[in-house]
């Protein structure tokens, strides 16, 4: 959180920022109250057991759903999308296949360091949240007229695709709000149909659910417990099948990736065998500054274990 008095008043201002630091997309919100039904809809897949173990995010409701609770005097959110893959092709030597977001330096430090930047920058008062606050990222982008959230359930950019990671600053100035995106996918199924989980439902109201429970990105980094389960087509850390079948990924050229999050040949051509033998300081070595740490070495080696020898 900061509190500054200098440059960047005005809305038009405060965008030319975020793309100067490395966004495809920005759009602004009001920081309001989220609509009954988004929060009423949220309340039921945490009572089904959607979100598994990620007890997280069934904690701080209130905040959740009202994002002025973030920061007191909050009245604007402004909604930056990074882009981290440019091409849908999985690089991989070792044979494994890693989530594409997780390849390069840590999108944490990487898009807080970027936006704090900028908010550096504004007047007022300022905080910057990149996936660890208790902010729905995706209705913001949505409501900021960023982009549509897809059947996958990804946030999709027109023209630039799911292949983004989001990240926000909100403020106690006034800035003028973008019209919320009216957009949708095609519609077309693929990522139901290719999802290795199962892990997306169709809705009786037309909307896809994920149950984190069946999704191998839950599986592979959020789950907590030794059990060694299956893990199909070498699926080490992650999973991106619901966004490479997706034909908004195909539309035009991919942007190019931030320099940050360039693939690691040392991630890239570490194999089953190198995970199994991996001692914790080469874990350490090799995973510093790298979101892959957050599954530890004993849920890379847990998952190592379920892949086809
Ligand atoms: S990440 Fe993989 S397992 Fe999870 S919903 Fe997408 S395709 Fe299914
Ligand atoms: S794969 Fe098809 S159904 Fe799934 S998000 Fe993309 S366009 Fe929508």
């Amino acid at each position: 959180m900061s509190s500054n008095h200098s440059l960047c008043p005005d809305s038009e201002s405060v965008k030319r920022l975020v793309l100067e630091a490395g966004a495809v997309a920005v759009g602004i919100a009001d920081a309001d109250r989220l609509p009954e039904r988004e929060t009423e809809e949220y309340a039921r897949w945490i009572a089904d057991g959607c979100n598994g173990a990620m007890e997280y995010l069934d904690r701080y409701e209130e905040v959740r759903s009202d994002p002025r609770m973030l920061l007191e005097g909050a009245r604007s959110i402004v909604v930056a999308a990074f882009p981290y893959a440019g091409s849908v092709e999985m690089p991989t030597k070792g044979g494994l296949r890693w989530a594409r977001y997780a390849l390069g330096d840590d999108y944490h430090e990487v898009l807080r360091r970027r936006l704090e930047e900028v908010a550096g920058k504004m007047e007022g008062d300022t905080r910057v949240c990149v996936d660890t606050a208790p902010l729905r990222e995706r209705l913001w982008a949505v409501k900021a007229g960023v982009g549509f959230i897809g059947l996958n359930n990804q946030l999709i950019v027109p023209r630039v695709g799911s292949y983004v990671l989001l990240a926000e600053i909100v403020t106690t100035i006034h800035l003028t709000p973008d019209n919320p995106s009216t957009g949708t996918c095609i519609h077309c199924g693929r990522c139901l149909y290719a999802c290795p989980g199962e892990a997306l439902k169709a809705m009786p109201d037309g909307r896809v659910r994920l149950d984190a429970r069946r999704c191998l990105s839950y599986l592979t980094i959020e789950r907590r417990n030794d059990e060694v389960i299956n893990l199909p087509k070498n699926r080490i850390y992650g999973c991106d099948t619901c966004q490479s079948v997706c034909p908004h990924n195909f539309e035009a050229p991919l942007p190019l990736p931030l320099h940050e999050f360039e693939p690691r040949e040392e991630i890239l051509s570490l194999t089953r065998k190198d995970l199994l033998s991996m001692t914790q300081e080469e874990f350490s070595k090799i995973f510093r500054h790298s979101a892959i740490k957050r599954v530890k070495l004993s849920g890379l080696k847990r998952n190592a274990s379920g892949l086809e020898g």
